[in-house]
């Protein structure tokens, strides 16, 4: 049960892979904290994390059970019979405990999606798993239930039953960097009772699993499966996660009760070092806040290869910190708790191996916990930036630089964000800045690295005027953005190269592949990538998204945008189809399996080669709900977009600075539509399954001497009241092309259409003209 940005995805990266070292196999000391230790262990982040990853059966405390019921929201444990022990103190509370016998696992999944999707995983839609042997964990009052329904007494045979302690931990705790849960670890560390509570289930002749509330989570229901290491570290594939009972709909955001931080001061130091690279050191000073009283102790995000040397309070008093070797977590124990108004102010020294120097390009090892970050990685902040690099070296940041100085060979840049942003990033490099702008939009920098691409055409093939034409798509589609979509506040823009295969996007900045500079592929795919990572600027960073459920207004919609810059930069609509195709085929490939565009980073769970279906289901699937909408919302008659692009500018314009949700979108378009459009995102959105339409057409000749057309429709593969409009273009005329345009209703397994008759014979017949529909069509005859 690790938090979000543990286990979650990139927010606004193309792509993100890194390996992850795995997890330890070893075992601490199996020395057994006292039962009753009088002196709890002072409550030290060392001193409780020992404690929790020894936990131990007690000799002392162990029960006979008969038919014991622990029910946890929709999951209820049944122990039927056995034994159970209660496990070593922690922070001299019980906090866990194990059992070994026969019980019944059971949960039934809130809503209909879950269900599906646990039907998809685990082949059946509610649970009702005999088990084997149990492990608790619980910051609730778990302990006090167990006491009062069982009697406890001494059990000198004791099982160690490591092979459930550990496995189980395993969800909740790295060794290696000494990271865990960081809930479960600020209930602990601050004494505080929570409905906190964790179960891994040995189910009999199934994989385990593990059950958990969070209620620090809007989603604090949650059943994983099994542990891969990926990503930041390592991901429990997420079988089915909802709000608790009579919870649905509270807050905007994963997380509800956090520490943030609103303002940064950060002074960096990105020196030369002597072998061409750069170092890294940096002094943050941050102004903590909480919207929920938190704490002592509180976790903040920080990237795991950086060292803290030392932290201090506003009036410089040292402040107490805990930090594993490559943890993920900064802890921080503040003088009390944080209230909702209080502020703190902390200096953090910290320092590390941040960047990287491939050929004449740097790249920084992580673009956005460079600096401590709200768990969520969430919370908006101002930033006020200083940067001192070596007079060689370009450098890019967020906001408006305010100042620039050189003072012998280190040059000094400030940069200040006008209004809070969720992240922060900057680049440097051996790189050259060429300055481009179209009219009436913000004047655009391009960095590139000349020189390492001057080393890269030894080996690769390379088009010329590589600044020129990036440049250009980046200005361009700015321009194209702010006409169709509406202005942003940025005033200049930055685009930086990376020695990487993916984009970034940033306030008033993006990050873009080499790849993309060396070469433009003839498939529109650069332009669309280019214009990608600027449209973020809008969806993504203007309008962010309310939660991972939303992410495709950020992926979906910046995905469209770059394909529809294609279609206007090209001023033709060949490639523009073309792409959607392709992007069609790979959806058709992967089918309902993935599961809908809502499950957000969870269609991961699915396969192994998974980033794939993010990239198939958030990316490609949400452009291709854009694209229908633009479709149903076109006037066939005068082929007119206003009401499409008066409710993109529309959605913008409201939710510009907040945080949007699929809920809100809908409402946009119903506004738009001027219709009822649920039941399109319960297909599109919320469902996850692709009609086939199997089609065949008859032209008849009236008798009043005009033509009439016959469509009739079998639909296969959806639930049967699956329904869209799909557009069906008649050629008509000898010579020129005439068209007749028409909208058709096509719902049910079988749909049969009379067009409204037309002047001239019809030459040809295209049914879900325009990509309207996403979906497979087959033709075939009449009979
Ligand atoms: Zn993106």
């Amino acid at each position: 049960m690790p938090s979000r940005r543990w286990i979650g995805p990139p927010i606004v990266a193309l792509q993100l892979l890194a390996l992850a070292p795995d997890l330890p196999a070893q075992l601490a000391s199996t020395a057994v904290a006292g039962p009753e230790a009088a002196e709890p262990s002072a409550r030290t982040y060392d001193g409780l994390f020992d404690e929790v990853i020894r936990m131990r059966p007690r000799a002392d405390r162990a029960a006979e059970v008969t038919n014991l019921i622990l029910q946890r929201d929709v999951a209820r444990l049944t122990l039927r019979s056995g034994h159970l022990h209660l496990l070593s103190a922690v922070g001299g509370r019980t906090v866990g405990a194990v059992f070994s016998g026969t019980g019944v696992f059971s949960f039934v999944p809130s809503s209909r999606i879950e269900r599906d999707r646990l039907r998809r995983l685990e082949k059946v839609d509610s649970l009702e798993s005999p088990f084997t042997e149990l492990l608790l964990v619980f910051a609730d009052g778990t302990a006090d239930e167990l006491e009062a329904a069982l009697e406890f007494g001494p059990d000198p045979d004791v099982n160690e039953m490591r092979g459930t302690i550990q496995p189980g931990l395993e969800f909740l705790a790295d060794r290696d960097s000494r990271t865990f849960d960081p809930d479960f670890m600020s209930a602990w560390l601050n004494g505080e009772q929570s409905e906190l509570f964790f179960a891994y289930v040995k189910r009999k002749g199934a994989d385990p699993v593990a059950f958990s509330i969070n209620p620090n989570e809007v989603e604090g229901v949650r059943l994983q499966g099994r542990i891969r290491r990926q990503g930041y570290g390592r991901r429990a594939e997420v079988i089915s996660q909802f709000p608790p009972r009579g919870r649905a709909g509270q807050g905007r955001g994963e997380r509800l009760r956090q520490a943030g931080i609103e303002h940064y001061a950060l002074d960096v130091s990105l020196p030369p070092t002597g072998i061409g690279e750069v170092g890294f050191a940096a002094t943050a000073t941050m102004r903590i806040v909480a919207d929920t009283a938190v704490g002592p102790w509180v976790a903040f995000e920080l990237f795991e290869k950086l060292q803290v040397d030392s932290a201090a309070w506003g009036d410089g008093e040292k402040a107490t910190i805990a930090r594993g070797k490559d943890s993920p977590f900064l802890w921080v124990k503040l003088d009390r708790q944080i209230r909702p108004g209080d502020t703190r102010t902390l200096t953090v020294h910290y320092e590390g191996d941040l960047i990287d120097r491939y050929v004449d390009f740097f790249r920084i090892k992580s673009s956005a916990a460079w600096y401590p970050r709200s768990l969520d990685g969430r919370s908006l902040a101002t930033f006020d930036l200083t940067f001192n690099t070596g007079f060689q070296y370009l450098l890019a940041s967020v906001g408006d630089k305010v100042d620039s100085s050189r003072a012998d060979r280190t040059v000094r840049s400030r940069w200040v964000t006008p209004s809070p942003i969720r992240n922060a990033s900057f680049n440097l490099g051996l790189f050259e800045g060429y300055d481009v702008q179209e009219k009436d939009a913000p004047p655009v920098t391009v960095m590139i690295s000349e020189e390492a691409h001057k080393k890269l055409a030894k080996v690769y093939d390379q088009q010329s005027r590589m600044r020129e034409r990036v440049g250009a798509d980046v200005a361009k589609s700015l321009k194209f953005f702010q006409e169709m979509y509406g202005p942003t506040p940025m005033r200049r823009f930055y685009a930086t190269e990376i020695p990487d295969f993916h984009g970034e996007a940033f306030p008033g900045m993006v990050h873009l592949s080499w790849v993309t500079f060396q070469n433009t592929s003839d498939g529109g795919w650069d332009e669309v990538f280019r214009a990608h990572e600027v449209a973020h600027q809008w969806w993504g960073i203007g309008v962010d998204f309310a939660s991972y459920h939303d992410q495709w207004l950020s992926e979906g919609f910046a995905t469209f945008s770059g394909l529809w810059y294609l279609q206007h930069l090209r001023g033709d609509n060949e490639q523009y189809f073309d792409l959607l195709r392709r992007w069609k085929s790979s959806i058709l490939l992967r089918g309902a399996e993935p599961g809908p565009i809502w499950l957000g980073y969870r269609v991961f769970a699915t396969r192994d080669d998974d980033l794939d279906d993010y990239q198939t289901i958030v990316y490609q699937k949400g452009a291709w709900v854009v694209h229908m909408l633009r479709v149903l919302m076109l006037d066939l008659k005068t082929m007119k977009e206003d009401r499409f692009t008066g409710m993109m500018k529309d959605f913008y314009r409201k939710y510009e600075g907040r945080r949007a949700s699929t809920e809100d979108f809908l409402r946009m378009v119903e506004k738009h539509a001027g219709t009822d459009m649920g039941w399109f995102f319960d297909q599109f959105v919320y469902g996850a399954e692709i009609p086939t339409y199997r089609v065949a057409h008859r032209i008849e000749k009236t008798p009043d001497g005009q033509w009439r057309v016959r469509l009739r429709v079998r639909q296969e593969h959806v639930p049967e009241s699956f329904r869209m409009y799909v557009p069906v273009t008649l050629e008509l005329g000898k010579k020129r092309k005439e068209l007749a345009r028409f909208r058709v209703k096509v719902e049910g397994p079988l749909t049969e259409i009379e067009l409204p008759p037309v002047q001239a014979e019809p030459k040809k017949v295209t049914f879900d003209d325009l990509e309207g529909v996403l979906a497979e069509v087959k033709t075939t005859g009449w009979d």
